[in-house]
């Protein structure tokens, strides 16, 4: 218990500025007294409903209390933690704040690949900023390259420039790979005077943050960075969702039934479809489960056999006799050991994988045309229609609170945290400890049989 208070305690200013003085929120929470008295729960007239979260507040992680471990199943994950005892810190505004909103310079950076709400989190940002007082609000343009590019100019931004921006994809500050090291990050950031850094971005965008957080503290500066964590594949460590996954969800399902119409209409078609999922397969596994017009579902977390009597060519001949069409569904990240390795990596550093879409769509085709099958195979890769479109309902809102959210954490003088949802509840989190390692299906996991069981598909071993 003591290991996980200490895992999970938050980076606080306090922590390198003992003395540091809170101060009163300029923050108001515009919420009334409930006044139905008969309601449970209700608060007394002499105790003042503010609203404000308290730093103890918790999130517990885990809901569901097992009564054997066969019901528990793959959810079992850590047999020496009961239950109780795992939680996180909540969000929220809190009563006391450690930054005079005058004394502000905050600074919004957007890192790596594109992903439906951005906008949405970069104007809840700036419109919660104005809302706590402070007018001095810059955006880094193209990522941390816009700290050491000096043709890059920050972008002064106010309620007015990001009103309408959520209305279209893509981000208003521009994305970028690779760019300065931290230390001059750093500089950059003394040099412009900015001490509120909010941080959107995957993986390496948070490995990035926590580092300028460390250095801040190194050199004594009094800085908040703050991660709002921006993966469309949502492998997050303990977060339910991350924003643009669900929509991006949704996408996926009309290039799956664009796929199916397209297979369906052939003789024997077939149609393939590849999905982001580097290492998760989360968006390939619901889309599949929500569209309910997939064949065969392939995750980076499930081996499979191509070839062979087991393998899914096997299968693809089984479903052109049985069904007359058939549909795939492949993350990216899956079947890599088919490809040839290469050693190429992208700009920040990231493995660039071989196409499993194009691998697959060439060794069916090859396969069918061997035994003299007629087969009609399409290949569809929505990838960058899915990225560079506007956040669903649902995802705007999961943006709406993170931003503001990642604003009421900078504001109570937190810094190397990310904020994100939590068993429906919006917590915060130290950096590493949802960046170890990337959030994976569980192949023992209900959702994961619950998809086979909506394919259909045997288990290609
Ligand atoms: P995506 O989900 O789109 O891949 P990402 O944040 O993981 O998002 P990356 O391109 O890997 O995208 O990294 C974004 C930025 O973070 C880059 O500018 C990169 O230089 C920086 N970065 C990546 N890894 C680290 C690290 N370990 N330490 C410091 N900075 C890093
Ligand atoms: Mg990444």
């Amino acid at each position: 218990q003591q290991d996980w208070e200490a895992r999970f305690r938050l980076p606080h200013l306090t922590d390198i500025f003992p003395d540091a003085p809170p101060i009163p929120s300029t923050f108001c929470l515009k919420m009334r007294t409930p006044i139905d008295r008969d309601f449970p729960g209700h608060y007394s007239s002499d105790e003042e409903w503010h609203g404000y979260i308290n730093n103890n507040d918790r999130v517990l992680l885990k809901t569901i209390y097992y009564s054997s471990p066969t019901s528990a199943g793959a959810e079992c994950i850590d047999p020496d933690c009961t239950w109780v005892e795992q939680w996180v810190h909540r969000a929220g505004p809190r009563e006391k704040i450690y930054y005079k909103p005058e004394e502000v310079k905050a600074a919004i950076v957007t890192c790596g690949g594109l992903c439906p709400g951005l906008n949405d989190v970069i104007r809840q940002i700036v419109i919660t900023l104005e809302i706590y007082g402070v007018n001095n609000i810059v955006g880094i343009p193209f990522g941390y390259r816009g700290f050491s590019d000096r043709e890059l100019t920050e972008l002064r931004l106010s309620r007015k420039v990001v009103q309408n921006i959520h209305l279209s994809g893509g981000s208003l500050l521009g994305v970028s790979r690779g760019g300065p090291g931290v230390s001059d990050i750093v500089d950059s950031l003394q040099e412009r005077g900015i001490n509120m850094l909010f941080v959107l971005g995957g993986n390496g965008t948070h490995a990035g943050a926590n580092a300028i957080h460390h250095e801040c503290c190194k050199r004594g500066l009094k800085v908040s960075v703050i991660g709002v964590p921006k993966t469309i594949d949502n492998d997050i460590l303990l977060m339910d969702k991350t924003f643009g996954f669900d929509t991006a969800v949704e996408e996926a399902q009309r290039a799956i039934n664009s796929a199916y119409i397209e297979a369906h209409s052939a003789y024997h078609g077939i149609g393939v479809v590849k999905l982001m999922g580097r290492s998760s397969g989360f968006i390939a596994m619901q889309a599949s489960l929500s569209s309910g017009q997939v064949d065969i579902c392939l995750i980076p977390e499930v081996p499979f056999n191509f070839h062979g009597p087991h393998g899914v060519l096997g299968h693809l001949k089984f479903l052109l006799e049985t069904k007359g069409s058939a549909v795939v569904c492949v993350a990216e990240g899956a079947g890599q050991n088919l490809l040839q390795k290469t050693n190429a990596r992208d700009a920040s550093g990231n493995v660039v994988f071989g196409d499993i879409g194009v691998y697959i769509q060439q060794e069916t085709k090859k396969y069918f045309k061997e035994i003299g099958v007629h087969a009609d195979v399409k290949y569809i890769d929505p990838t960058y229609m899915i990225r560079a479109i506007r956040a669903n309902a649902s995802d705007g809102i999961l943006c709406t609170v993170l931003g503001q959210n990642a604003v009421h954490g900078a504001f109570a003088g937190y810094s190397g945290i990310t904020v994100g949802l939590c068993n429906t509840h919006y917590a915060y989190f130290p950096i590493p400890e949802v960046i170890s390692h990337p959030r994976l299906v569980d192949p023992n996991s209900r959702m994961w049989h619950r998809c086979l069981t909506s394919t259909g598909q045997p288990d290609f071993i």
